[in-house]
């Protein structure tokens, strides 16, 4: 048996038409055009990609995007000027600061001087602990598209066995949270591995459903997956400069019931939630 492959990429084509058309429909009764205010600081040729992708995706919503493009020596206190005159503009919805930061710059200040009502990424305090409660004002993006490819994929969350590999704050631990509410797309039961795990491929064995996001290539190999599991790779590694998930997919697809390519497959999600938040950040701040 070969696993059906979670096509990451259609889905999120798919939700970010509908996403243009709610956005053009919000802008013909309001006359206001949803706008993301991203902002880049230093060289980095990957997030230099990133916000790209991000800034086209926009484009093709029918919601309009700023680049502040601020150069690696920029302080820590230019930076928090930049986002206070974001915060403070009526025209500007949601607020994107791409990570990671030079070194010099303290990230977690940084994002928490984003205004939570235009912290489309989720990651102010304040939106994270609505999520936690589970009455989000926005959905983390990675966390909430994978859920949407285990919606897709016709996966059943419910009672299901889910272990999520990883706690960071972007990816894992709202994963975590996500799948474990009461709700649509959620009630599972819910294991949550990091490094200090012991006897990771026990627990993982025992996953119906298996996310990968450590940012270790090919970690998970077909020993550690059970025949007949969910498997998504929210991992990017550059090896040789291409792109390989966190998941050994060749192996683990004859086994699995669904997996994710990478890429093709989180990433294009990742991406279509960000969409979906800014314009609820420009619903929100019209209603
Ligand atoms: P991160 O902040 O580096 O966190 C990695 C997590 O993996 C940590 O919790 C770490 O445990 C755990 N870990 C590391 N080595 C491990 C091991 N040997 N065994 C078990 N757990 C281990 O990374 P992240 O931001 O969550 O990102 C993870 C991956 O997802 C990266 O490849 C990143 O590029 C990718 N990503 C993709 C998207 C997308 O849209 N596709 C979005 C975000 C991130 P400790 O906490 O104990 O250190």
């Amino acid at each position: 048996m070969s696993a059906s492959i979670i096509d990451g990429k259609a889905i999120a084509a798919k939700r970010r038409e509908q996403i243009a058309t709610e956005a053009k429909a919000f802008t013909e009764k309001t006359g206001v055009k949803p706008h993301l205010a991203a902002i880049l600081v230093g060289d980095d040729p990957a997030s230099a990609v990133y916000v790209r992708n991000k800034q086209r995706a926009c484009e093709q919503a029918n919601i309009q995007s700023t680049l502040h493009r601020l150069t690696a020596e920029t302080t820590q206190s230019q930076l928090l000027d930049l986002i206070a005159e974001c915060n403070a503009a009526a025209d500007v919805h949601g607020i994107l600061v791409q990570l990671p930061l030079p070194s010099h710059i303290e990230e977690k200040a940084v994002l928490d001087a984003v205004i939570a009502t235009k912290d489309v990424d989720a990651f102010h305090p304040e939106n994270v602990g609505l999520i936690v409660q589970n009455r989000p004002r926005f959905l983390p993006c990675t966390p909430a598209g994978v859920q949407i490819l285990l919606e897709e994929s016709g996966t059943e969350t419910a009672g299901k066995h889910a272990v999520v590999l990883g706690r960071s704050e972007i990816v894992g631990k709202p994963m975590a949270i996500l799948l474990m509410q009461r709700g649509p797309l959620a009630n599972a039961t819910v294991t949550v591995c990091h490094s200090r795990t012991e006897n990771l491929a026990e627990i993982t064995r025992t996953a119906d459903i298996l996310i990968a996001a450590i940012g270790k290539p090919k970690f998970v190999t077909q020993d550690m997956v059970k025949p007949g599991a969910t498997v998504i790779d929210v991992g990017t590694n550059r090896v040789d400069g291409k792109l390989v998930g966190d998941v050994d997919f060749e192996p683990i697809k004859e086994i699995a019931t669904a997996i994710t390519p990478v890429p093709g497959g989180v990433g294009p999600m990742t991406i279509a939630m960000l969409l979906r938040n800014t314009l609820t950040a420009a619903q929100l701040a019209t209603a």
